[in-house]
């Protein structure tokens, strides 16, 4: 069955190497029978800020306003602003969406944390029972593919930037899993404004055999929420036991005080 891919693009210029990144995966995408479609967030003026205007109407509280509590309210009464309902129906459609942008901050640019603050919203990408294993999402895939401005060798373990995957973590746990999406692993461009034109030209064409089998692709291994008691959400006893002997932890945030797994937000297929 021909799939649907959104690709949230987040970059100012149309001659950045993230613009040329975005062309390849909507050529290469569309040539495999794919619908493409991209939220070209800067093109689009997107608001960044999450605030009452994404409301129409009254909201609840004016004095005490609540986003969480008004967008879900809002989402449910089919009350959010066009803006916010067109980019969920984009992605409700999708079978994968990519996040392609430059990392700014140890993090993604303010437009794209923008539309993850706004499009996200609770009832609509998550609920308490509904999050992580059992999230709404849970039949899509979602994948980071990201520029640099550091060398690979700056995010490693002993880079001065850290080991990659802590940086990862919180977009690809705290974010993409959390509201369900199997995470395939994402695609890291290093520097690319720093590399010979020889070298980029090279990180292009991986990119492109990469999106050749990019559907085919399973997602990163993350810890099923079953292997959380209800009540404060640890680790069952049975599950601390079995891994009690083991060298690593289990993710980069549960690593139960031991050495992280290496490239545990790196890796594909589980
Ligand atoms: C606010 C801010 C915060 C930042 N924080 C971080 C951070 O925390 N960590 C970090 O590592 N970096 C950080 N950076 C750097 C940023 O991540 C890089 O500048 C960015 O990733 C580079 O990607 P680009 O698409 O803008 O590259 P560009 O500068 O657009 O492109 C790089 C080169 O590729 C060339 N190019 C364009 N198209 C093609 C093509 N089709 N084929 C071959 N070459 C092509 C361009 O001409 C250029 O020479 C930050 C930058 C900003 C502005």
């Amino acid at each position: 069955m021909a799939k649907k891919v959104l690709i949230v693009y987040a970059h100012q210029s149309s001659g950045s190497f993230n613009a040329a990144a975005k062309n390849i995966a909507v050529e290469v995408l569309t040539a495999k029978g794919c619908t493409v479609e991209v939220s070209d967030l800067y093109a689009m003026g997107f608001k960044a800020s999450a605030t009452a205007e994404d409301i129409k109407g009254k909201v609840m509280s004016a004095e005490n306003f609540c986003y969480m509590k008004e967008t879900k309210l809002a989402w449910e009464q089919e009350k959010l602003s066009d803006d916010l309902t067109k980019e969920q129906s984009k992605l409700t459609e999708a079978d994968l969406i990519i996040f392609q942008f430059p990392m700014y901050w140890f993090g993604v640019p303010a437009i794209l944390k923008g539309w993850i603050d706004r499009v996200l919203t609770n009832g609509f990408a998550f609920s308490e029972e509904k999050r992580y294993s059992q999230g709404i999402f849970k039949d899509k895939r979602a994948m980071l593919s990201l520029t640099t401005g550091s060398l690979e060798s700056m995010f490693s373990p002993t880079g001065i930037n850290g080991d990659i995957n802590v940086t990862l973590w919180p977009l690809q746990n705290g974010i993409l899993y959390y509201c369900g999406f199997q995470v395939l692993a994402p695609q890291i461009f290093w520097a690319p404004a720093s590399a010979a034109a020889e070298d980029r030209k090279r990180m292009l064409e991986s990119w492109s055999t990469r999106l050749q089998g990019l559907l085919e692709e399973k997602g990163q291994s993350f810890i099923p929420l079953d292997c959380f008691d209800e009540k404060a959400f640890q680790l069952k006893p049975d599950v601390h036991k079995k891994h009690a002997s083991k060298d690593f932890g289990l993710t980069v945030g549960i690593h139960l005080n031991k050495p992280l797994p290496p490239h545990s937000q790196r890796k594909a297929g589980c």
